[in-house]
């Protein structure tokens, strides 16, 4: 096999390149997880009767190996990433994973593609877990056979002259989840089903949509694919956990950070209402989203209905400045890991690769 040519990071579009290898295991009721192996990057071949194409039984993850100034490799946190990918295939109906197993072997994968880990200000390689229901049947029931695939793409700096705040609109007409449904879980349909209000923000203009709950359309959920906080006179503030919101491990990250440096910071049910009445007062000093794509993502300006809210002078704020500096320097070792976060991948184990 020839190694592909590794293209320049910064000229490559997000998710469009992947290295040469992948790592790929399969399911059955009778076997279990089963067949675990790193191969050559390559199409998969698939029934047209398989259950993915036609009942959407599909869980996803996101993480990034970064490339420290003396060449280690880290990952952050996946152990929490698998966790998760556990907890989205049980809303999906879908096996759970041994999750030391699937570390074990992305580990293996991302020694094996070190190369491929770019060098450079805010690059990454991005990291996409996912599984799929492979039986073939059009019968409406979980699929009996699944398999699971890890493949890489290196990424470049999210914001390559430097973090820059985004116009947002407060979507009144399409609902992102509800209580109930699949907001939780890192699964397709969300995605697509998401699709019409980003068309939507990007012909007037805006970046992103901000979600607010599906129910009474009042409360504050997440912004695009992204967690969301504020600072409201002082205290940061991110809509509870209800049912609807992806947990992502960013905003777990970002509590943790806020409560290491003693910031008051509130989970809570936040209504439009109270936010434009603390803008209205001069009070609402920060807004940004967090995800593992840009990790943070200030927000400059809000539109909610006939109400323009330019938040702290359409500039970035200093906690979101401070947030960001601080995780980015936790994860590409630049500062100290004081909470253990990061996991060093280690040269290739010759016992277990291919
Ligand atoms: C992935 C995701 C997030 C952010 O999660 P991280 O673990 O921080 O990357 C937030 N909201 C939605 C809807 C997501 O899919």
């Amino acid at each position: 096999m020839h190694p592909k040519e590794k293209p320049d990071v910064n000229k490559v579009k997000f998710g469009s390149v992947f290295t040469d290898h992948m790592f790929k295991m399969n399911y059955t009721v009778n076997k279990g997880w089963h067949d675990p192996k790193i191969i050559p990057y390559q199409p998969v071949t698939l029934d047209p009767a398989a259950m993915i194409f036609h009942y959407g039984q599909t869980v996803f993850e996101g993480l990034k190996a970064y490339r420290t100034e003396d060449d280690q490799i880290l990952l952050f946190r996946p152990d929490q990433n698998f966790q998760r990918l556990n907890r989205s295939s049980e809303r999906l109906s879908i096996p759970h994973v041994d999750e030391e197993e699937v570390l074990y072997y992305l580990k293996q994968l991302i020694a094996l593609e070190k190369e491929w880990v770019p060098k450079g200000e805010g690059t990454s390689l991005y990291i996409r877990p996912f599984i799929i229901a492979t039986e073939n049947n059009l019968s409406v029931h979980p699929s009996a056979c699944y398999t699971f695939m890890i493949i890489l793409s290196p990424v470049a700096a999210y914001y390559p002259e430097g973090i820059n705040p985004v116009r947002i609109y407060v979507e009144e007409n399409f609902t992102r989840a509800v209580k109930g449904g699949t907001g939780t879980a890192k699964t397709a349909g969300n995605y697509s089903a998401a699709y019409n209000a980003q068309n939507e923000a990007t012909k007037q203009g805006f970046s992103q949509v901000l979600w607010l709950d599906g129910v009474e359309k009042k409360y504050i959920e997440e912004v695009g694919s992204m967690n969301v906080f504020f600072k409201i006179n002082g205290e940061i503030v991110t809509p509870a956990l209800n049912g609807s919101i992806l947990e992502g491990i960013t905003r777990k990250s970002m509590i943790e950070l806020l409560k290491s440096w003693d910031m008051p910071v509130v989970e809570k049910r936040l209504s439009m209402d109270e936010l434009l009445e603390a803008y209205n007062q001069g009070l609402l000093e920060e807004a940004f989203g967090t995800g593992t794509a840009a990790v943070i993502s200030p927000i400059g300006e809000l539109i909610w209905r006939d109400q323009k809210m330019k938040i702290n002078g359409g500039e970035t704020g200093n906690v979101s400045k401070r947030l960001y500096d601080t995780l980015t320097g936790i994860q590409t070792g630049k500062k100290a890991d004081s909470f253990n976060w990061t996991i060093q991948v280690n040269s290739l184990d010759e016992t277990t690769s291919n």
